[in-house]
């Protein structure tokens, strides 16, 4: 029996777990979080539309129900040579080891002046305590947006996506209260043209979108940080905000960092090739957004993306173990798939190397988003049966 390690308790780690507890394998997952968070539905969390813990799927639970084993741990480093993971509290020897530890943040001057959707799950909370303060207020402005990697645009990617649906979201919840012509509401981003990998045709719907929610864009300048109530930018002109909710860019992982054995991009992304394999070492394999992703200059690290990361090193290990030849590769499945929320309806976002495809999904859209929220985590509990492919 082989001993296969997963670092990291997201939509990847898990999902890898679950597809190998399904053979004769000693599966061990650890996270330094005892829960999966569902971050494509924290976006509901600051307007009250969503319950903080119901986002939570308990990794205990998952654990029981699929026959893998948890460990509460947080990691430190990975010794690739030999074969060993250290945590602060001991070391664990592998035969295979993946890692799903997801991405860090891009620094940037003054960021404890700002909060973000998608950093720590709790993040959200504190979104949601700052939006009650401005309707406490009756007035204020919120400042929205998201900030791109240069070293690696699939680190951007998407990201923009939780911006605009907190954006289109607030809007839509400030007109509920009677107070959307006393909040302004502002997008902003350094690049000329935010959203542009959703695809063209996407992408020249989104002004529709912001006409509609009457959101005003500060776009395509560089920002330079962030000060108390400020979005501070290069030509030395400043944003003044009440909250400011800024996506960074994604950054390699700090475990990665202090793991000098594994090969990564300039961008600190683990390099792997289209088996999920790390370069040059044969057991490891690294999976969602702690991955190097190649692909279309517009691909983008998703959850999805991550789920068939998951399935992908799940099959090329077993079949390694068990010794077939063949093997699955993640390439062929990347697309950008994006069910774009804005409170009272969506827009479903589809590109693959050969289609774009934008449709508006008013009302149903957003129950269509909710619905998924509930299939994922009452289907990986088995709870309701799975729908194949999904
Ligand atoms: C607000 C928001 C909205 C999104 N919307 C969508 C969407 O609509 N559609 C879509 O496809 N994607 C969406 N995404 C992207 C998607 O959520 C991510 O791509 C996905 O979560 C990546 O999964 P992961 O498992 O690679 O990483 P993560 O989900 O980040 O999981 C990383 C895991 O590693 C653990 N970990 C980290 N460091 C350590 C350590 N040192 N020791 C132990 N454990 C550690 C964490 O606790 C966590 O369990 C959204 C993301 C956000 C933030």
């Amino acid at each position: 029996m082989k001993k296969i390690i997963i670092l990291g308790g997201g939509f990847a780690g898990v999902e890898a777990a679950i597809k190998l507890s399904r053979h004769r394998n000693e599966v061990v997952l650890i996270s330094d979080r005892d829960y999966l968070f569902m971050y494509p539905v924290s976006i509901w969390v600051p307007t009250g539309k969503k319950k903080f813990d119901d986002l939570k799927i308990s990794l205990k639970t998952l654990a029981n129900k699929h026959g893998f084993e948890v460990k509460l741990e947080k990691v430190v480093r990975i010794d690739s040579e030999q074969n060993k993971v250290i945590t602060l509290n001991q070391e664990h020897s592998y035969d295979y080891l993946i890692l799903a530890l997801g991405m860090s943040k891009l620094k940037a001057k003054g960021l404890e002046h700002t909060h973000s959707i998608c950093g720590k799950p709790d993040e959200a909370l504190v979104i949601k305590e700052e939006l009650a303060k401005i309707v406490a207020r009756g007035s204020g402005r919120i400042a929205i947006g998201f900030g791109g990697n240069p070293k690696d645009p699939t680190a951007t990617g998407v990201r923009g996506g939780p911006a605009f649906e907190l954006l289109f979201n607030f809007s839509h919840f400030l007109k509920q209260k009677g107070l959307r012509d006393k909040v302004q509401l502002i997008f902003v981003a350094p690049m000329k043209d935010p959203g542009r990998r959703m695809g063209e045709k996407p992408y020249q719907k989104l002004d529709l979108f912001f006409k509609r929610y009457r959101v005003e864009k500060q776009i395509g300048k560089k920002i330079t940080g962030f000060a108390k109530g400020k979005v501070l930018f290069e030509d030395q002109t400043e944003l003044q905000a009440d909250l400011i909710v800024y996506i960074p860019a994604g950054d390699g992982h700090p475990v990665i960092q202090n793991s000098p054995s594994i090969p990564v991009t300039e961008a600190g992304f683990v390099k792997i090739n289209e088996l999920c394999r790390v370069d040059g070492i044969q057991n490891m394999y690294a999976i969602g957004d702690i991955a190097a992703i190649t692909g279309p200059t517009w691909a983008a690290k998703q959850g999805h993306i991550a789920e068939v990361m998951a399935d992908t090193a799940a099959y090329n290990i077993q079949n390694e173990i068990n010794f077939k030849g063949k093997r699955k590769s993640y390439w062929e499945h990347l697309n950008i798939i994006c069910v774009m929320d804005s409170g009272d309806g969506a827009a479903f976002i589809k590109r693959t190397r050969t289609s774009e495809l934008i449709v508006p999904l008013p009302i149903i859209g957003h129950w269509l988003k909710k619905g998924w929220g509930f299939y994922y985590k009452n289907s990986k509990l088995k709870r309701i049966p799975r729908i194949p492919g999904m």
